[in-house]
């Protein structure tokens, strides 16, 4: 992915406006030119933690870290072993994001995982009355996924919602990144889980 600015739309703590690489490395808002920081009362973390809560129950210390960093605006890579809630962690993220109209990738080893987070947003999205359209177009949020087992009618819906940008997340399998990347850009991602 090198050569690719990654912004982070509409989650500077400073001034909420977009926060890009070279602000990330240097701790410093661009347009404010004050330190990023963050403090408890961060409304944002408080209510992803209530959505957390009703979508899954009660975040595990490490997950509201995690919340608090993603918020927060910077870039990490949580590293965690498998079992930990990783995934359902980067899942429950993607659809709270999506409510403040910022778009996610879900990047997964295997066909198996990808149809496991699906089904994971389907059932988060029933627990929070969220209306979810599964490569489909509809009013509420809008997942679009991908793995080599599609049927050819799905995956053209997939290339046509994707290349329409009619998407709030995106969930593919890693094999799929390559040979995509060319639909890819220009898009502005607030969360890359891989
Ligand atoms: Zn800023």
């Amino acid at each position: 992915m090198d050569g690719v600015k990654v912004i982070y739309s509409g989650l500077c703590p400073i001034c909420g406006r977009d926060l890009d690489i070279y602000e990330i490395t240097r701790g410093v808002c661009r347009h404010k030119n004050l330190p990023l920081y963050w403090t408890p009362e961060d409304k944002k973390v408080d209510k992803f933690l209530e959505f957390f809560k009703k979508a899954i129950g009660e975040p595990r210390a490490i997950q509201k870290f995690w919340a608090r960093r993603i918020l927060r605006g910077e870039s990490f890579a949580a590293v965690a072993p498998t079992g930990i809630g990783k995934t359902s962690f980067g899942t429950a993220m993607a659809l709270f994001l999506a409510g403040w109209r910022k778009k996610s990738y879900i990047i997964l080893p295997t066909t198996l995982l990808v149809n496991q987070v699906v089904g994971y947003l389907r059932k988060y999205a029933e627990a929070l009355g969220i209306r979810l359209n599964v490569n489909e177009e509809g009013e509420g949020v809008t997942v679009i996924y991908y793995h080599s087992d599609l049927k050819k009618n799905e995956r053209e819906k997939f290339v046509q919602l994707l290349n329409e940008r009619k998407f709030d997340i995106l969930v593919t399998t890693s094999q799929f990144l390559p040979k995509s990347f060319p639909l890819l850009k220009g898009l502005t991602l607030s969360l890359i889980h891989i």
